[in-house]
């Protein structure tokens, strides 16, 4: 039996809703080379406008998803650089009781790690993966 009150599926299951993208800032929309500071960015990557271009004309809403607290300052960089998003670290299809992580059907991100279902050797995936911008892993 579907338990509908649980958020997770609510969100799966609601047709209604758009496909919703999460989008990491540092690293992954924008370049990065460790932290200069709050109101400090690093420029678009190449090519990034347009890939989040195509994401909208198909519909899908793009939720930049950061560490980074939703500013004046974030808002007027992606601004000024015409970066094509929806919302920032929340949407209007998230649950009312939701954690820090926000309900997605994709994760964009520098840091990510994608699981296909084979969990042996992730451990090893984890501490060996490094940013593109990173010089070193954690662990080689
Ligand atoms: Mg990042």
């Amino acid at each position: 039996m579907t338990d509908l009150t649980d958020p997770v599926l609510k969100f799966a299951m609601d047709k209604d809703r758009p496909r919703i993208c999460a989008l990491d800032l540092d690293g992954t929309l924008l370049s990065y080379g460790g932290w200069q500071g709050r109101d400090k960015f690093g420029e678009v990557l190449r090519g990034m406008i347009e890939e989040l271009q195509i994401l909208r004309d198909e519909g899908v809403k793009i939720v930049i998803w950061t560490c980074r607290p939703d500013t004046p300052a974030l808002r007027e960089h992606l601004d000024t650089n015409e970066v094509p998003y929806d919302y920032v670290n929340e949407h209007p299809w998230n649950g009312p009781d939701n954690p820090r992580k926000i309900h997605a059907d994709w994760y964009v991100d520098d840091k990510g790690i994608p699981v296909d279902g084979v969990v042996k050797g992730l451990a090893r995936r984890i501490l060996s993966h490094r940013p593109w911008w990173q010089e070193e892993p954690w662990m080689t």
